[in-house]
């Protein structure tokens, strides 16, 4: 049972490194954003409703993402084996709203991994990747929210005793192999 929060800046390697860890543990992935770009696909109402917020580079609302945590948290393979929640939570009422759903479940966070890259790194990484919102001036806009918004979560989670900071730029194997220290795998 593995229950572990992915934090930071957009383009610091979250999805891969939360990617390797759930397959390697056979630990549900849930990225919120990966939800989202399959609605959208899809064309569902939570599709229609999201795309201009991501297209913006603006955050979902809260309630809406909330929703979406809830339902999935309460399924089978949450209940069985934990999670690597990627891309959630974004904001201090997301983060709230967690620690009460976890409370409801009696789970507890293990960790909380925050890969720090600095911007300039990112707005490289993003440029090359080219995913629809990876558009400069979007970019921009998803890293001001980050600041405002998600960057709070840092102080909420080391308060906590949860966070452990690992520098996201680097080989990604060693990355790896610092977070499952972080996560207490390796020992
Ligand atoms: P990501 O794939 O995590 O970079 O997310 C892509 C976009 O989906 C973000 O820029 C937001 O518009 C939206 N999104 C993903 N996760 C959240 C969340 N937890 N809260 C609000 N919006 C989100």
């Amino acid at each position: 049972m593995i229950k572990v929060v992915f934090l930071g800046p957009p383009g610091a390697g979250k999805g891969t490194q939360a990617v390797r860890i759930a397959q390697k543990y056979g630990v549900p992935h849930i990225a919120t954003g990966d939800i989202l770009r399959a609605a959208v696909k899809e064309g569902t109402r939570l599709g229609k409703l999201a795309q201009s917020y991501m297209d913006r580079g603006e955050l979902v609302p809260d309630d809406v993402i909330i929703g979406i945590i809830r339902e999935r948290l309460s399924q089978n393979d949450v209940r069985e084996s934990g999670f690597i929640l990627d891309g959630f939570p974004r904001t201090l009422p997301q983060a709230e709203a967690l620690d009460n759903l976890l409370k409801e479940l009696g789970m507890e966070l293990d960790r909380v991994i925050y890969l720090n890259v600095e911007d300039e790194e990112i707005i490289k990484r993003l440029l090359a990747r080219g995913r629809a919102d990876d558009r400069e001036d979007v970019i921009r806009n998803r890293l001001e929210v980050y600041r405002k918004q998600t960057a709070p979560l840092i102080a909420y989670y080391s308060e906590k005793g949860l966070l452990s900071e690992i520098n996201g730029v680097g080989n990604i194997d060693e990355i790896t192999a610092k977070i499952e220290e972080a996560i207490g795998l390796n020992g």
